[in-house]
């Protein structure tokens, strides 16, 4: 079987602080700049699509995607706490009409890994006030681009914020400790429900849901009770906060062999890749299954994310439709996946990576900013275009 059923969505995806440059305000900013060196290169004007944006429509639009996932930078809209731009929402309403008049869904973010700095200041995601003011901001934005938008998304990968950022020390605020961790846990999946109820109430007619880094994690011998315990906390502690939304957004990048003391590394002979983990495309099914088991089936999933940081657009087509086999064989078991978001649009800023991998369907030439598809977009095009694998 190589078709997608009829109204498959198929789309690609951006996030904020990634593409659009100049985002000084925020606790990325400050850990690119920060002495500890944990980042590659500080993001800069990145992608220049606070600028550019229109030339963004404009490649998603002429791909033929029907949907495009971008982010809104919190920090930007609510520069100061409780003191809101008018403009900087203008500026994302501006971006959804723009999508809809070339008949695409705009996806809305409405946190991708950046907070503003003043929540940083406050203690950030340790703190319950983290909760209240994200639910705020949630409502004033949604009741901004709620009209337009498709599709809300609430936390990007919340369990990646909590691991990242407060046991691996790779993500600000640098933190290496699983005690603390575990209180940023309680604290964003109270946000990831606070904030759907917050775009509810603004926007009623929104379907809203949490997209979560999930990875294939595959029990060495003797890596079973270790295997149940990180997926316990890294995600199915966030699985379990899904109940009641509309949609699960899944993002999946490879796998992991966990033997007794966890990860036990890339296997001898698996291609690795720049981001240093294993290419390993059948993840995306293993995860879509796993998914829709935790959750009961109760609610539709998205591949909200799935992609590939490689200099070799090739084997990114390679990559992708193995992948899409993976999620045409889960389809025919009866696992509902309503779409498949490509991440990314650009290539663009990688977190602690900087601009090394590179994950574009669309290359981005660091002086010029110019635009160019590469033969992946144009293959993923075809794809969704026909609804089915060649
Ligand atoms: C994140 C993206 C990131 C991608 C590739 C996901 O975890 O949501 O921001 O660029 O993975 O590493």
């Amino acid at each position: 079987m190589t078709a997608f059923p009829d109204g498959f969505r198929w789309g690609t995806a951006t996030a904020a602080h990634q593409v659009e440059g100049g985002n000084t305000n925020n606790d990325w900013w400050r850990w690119e700049h920060a002495a500890s060196g944990t980042v590659a290169e500080p993001s800069g004007d990145a992608c220049d699509s606070w600028d550019r944006w229109a030339e963004d429509v404009a490649l998603v639009a002429g791909l033929g995607f029907d949907h495009y996932r971008f982010s809104l930078e919190w920090s930007r809209i609510e520069p100061a706490p409780g003191e809101w731009s008018l403009a900087a929402l203008d500026h994302y309403r501006r971006i959804c009409a723009a999508l809809r008049e070339r008949d695409v869904e705009p996806v809305v973010t409405f946190h991708h890994f950046t907070s503003p700095a003043w929540l940083a200041d406050m203690g950030s995601w340790e703190k319950g006030e983290a909760v209240d003011r994200f639910a705020d901001f949630c409502h004033r934005a949604a009741a901004a681009i709620g009209p337009l938008a498709a599709r809300a998304c609430t936390i990007n990968e919340p369990n990646v914020v909590s691991t990242a950022g407060y046991v691996l020390g790779v993500f600000p605020p640098g933190v290496t400790d699983p005690g603390r961790a575990e209180a940023v846990t309680e604290n964003l999946v109270a946000a990831h429900r606070r904030a759907v109820d917050a775009i509810r109430a603004a926007a009623p007619d929104l379907p809203v849901g949490m997209t979560l880094s999930m990875t294939d994690y595959q029990p060495l011998d003797g890596g079973e009770e270790r295997t149940a315990h990180i997926r316990e906390v890294h995600e199915d502690v966030f699985l379990r906060a899904t109940a009641g939304d509309d949609f699960l957004g899944v993002q999946t990048y490879t796998r992991m062999l966990i033997g007794p003391d966890g990860w036990a590394g890339p296997q001898p002979g698996v291609p690795v890749l720049p981001m240093g983990y294993e290419l390993w495309p059948d993840a995306l099914e293993a995860c879509l299954r796993r998914a829709w088991q935790v959750t009961g089936g109760s609610l539709p999933l998205w591949v909200t994310e799935n992609g590939i940081g490689t200099d070799d657009d090739g084997q990114r087509i390679d990559f992708v439709a193995a992948a899409l086999r993976g999620v045409l064989r889960a389809l025919a078991d009866g696992v509902a996946v309503e779409g498949y978001t490509y991440w990314s649009l650009l290539d663009n800023f990688e977190w602690a990576f900087g601009y090394r991998p590179r994950f574009g369907l669309v290359s981005v030439d660091r002086e010029s900013f110019a635009r160019r598809p590469k033969p992946s977009a144009r293959w993923l095009s075809e794809v969704a275009r026909s609804n089915r694998l060649p």
